[in-house]
């Protein structure tokens, strides 16, 4: 049920709002972040990723160093095993690694800059270029009347975008049949992707609900661009389990996460309310191991802080 209806319009693209910051909430109060200032970027590599490349890079290396240097002589001076030759074995041997590690990676990455290079000399393409309806309002079942609502319907097909925002803005839930993607911001603030329709729920006020439009809007246009080089994502947060999160805490209730219990703190974590960061005893040497594992299974599912949204 709607009624105040504030901004009915066919405006695009929308107007730029400086003032975009939330009123705060989650944990602590804390303020949201300013929605186009948002990290939009994959995970950052952990530690943990980095000695695991550097591992299998270095095991690479040394295949190919010790084939190049037993079947090779030196080019100077025409003897095996001389020093130079050494090195030149090294050199060849640490970029056939590199570049039997990441080769693909490089290749796929320049398709996209290609195919980039290609759309903008044709005038560019956006995926979401106008938005033909928005239409603000107050929802009738909300008797503080301190949020809005907002819907923008266009003619465009936007759900291609789906897996690939759904892996760049961790997704809260995405239905892949029936095409709906919901993203949960801080403070209570969603928004619900469908085909051509874009809902957005608990902005303070008309320009906050304009600056969450125009902010997706971006997104979309700029994740979809950039879509070669994103790995698509099909599943989402919401298929975490509590239960599963839990067991992977100490639980020992010692409520240093400033929840209650581990079954309260492991509720928080699966929507996204507080992070890993937040159990202390769980950086203690002796529970590494529920760490990494919870780190993991978080990560299988695209999880990420609403703060981060
Ligand atoms: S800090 Fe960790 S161990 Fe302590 S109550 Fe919170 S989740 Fe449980």
């Amino acid at each position: 049920m709607m009624e105040e209806i504030f901004t009915p319009s066919g405006t695009s693209p929308l107007e730029a709002h400086s003032d975009c910051h939330s009123h705060g909430g989650g944990k602590g109060g804390e303020a949201a972040p300013h929605p186009e200032t948002a990290p939009s970027g994959s995970r950052r590599k952990t530690g943990r990723g980095l000695w695991v490349a550097s591992k299998s890079w270095l095991l690479r290396f040394l295949a190919f160093f010790g084939i190049y240097a037993s079947s090779s002589v030196c080019p100077f001076c025409g003897s095996p095993g001389c020093p130079v030759g050494a090195g030149g074995a090294a050199v060849i041997g640490g970029t056939l690694a590199f570049l039997w590690q990441y080769g693909l990676d490089i290749i796929k990455k320049g398709r996209g800059v290609i195919l980039r290079i290609i759309e903008t000399s044709k005038g560019g393409f956006m995926l979401l270029q106008k938005i033909d309806h928005h239409e603000i309002f107050r929802p009738k079942c909300d008797s503080t009347k301190e949020v809005l609502h907002s819907i923008a319907r266009f003619e465009a097909d936007i759900s291609p975008v789906f897996p690939y925002l759904n892996a760049e803005l961790g997704g809260w839930d995405y239905d892949q049949k029936n095409q709906v993607l919901l993203l949960k911001l801080s403070a209570g603030k969603w928004i619900t992707l469908h085909a051509h329709e874009i809902a957005i729920r608990g902005a303070r006020d008309i320009e906050e609900s304009e600056a969450l439009l125009k902010w997706i809007q971006s997104q979309i246009n700029e994740i979809y661009e950039r879509r070669e080089e994103i790995v698509p994502r099909y599943t989402s947060q919401a298929g975490l389990k509590v239960m599963e999160i839990l067991k992977l805490t100490p639980m020992t209730n010692c409520k240093a996460c400033g929840y209650a219990t581990c079954m309260a703190y492991a509720a928080a974590l699966r929507e996204g309310e507080t992070s890993i960061q937040d159990c202390p005893p769980l950086w203690e040497e002796k529970y590494r191991e529920k760490r990494e594992k919870l780190q993991a299974y978080l990560e299988s599912y695209g999880w990420r802080a609403l703060d981060a949204a």
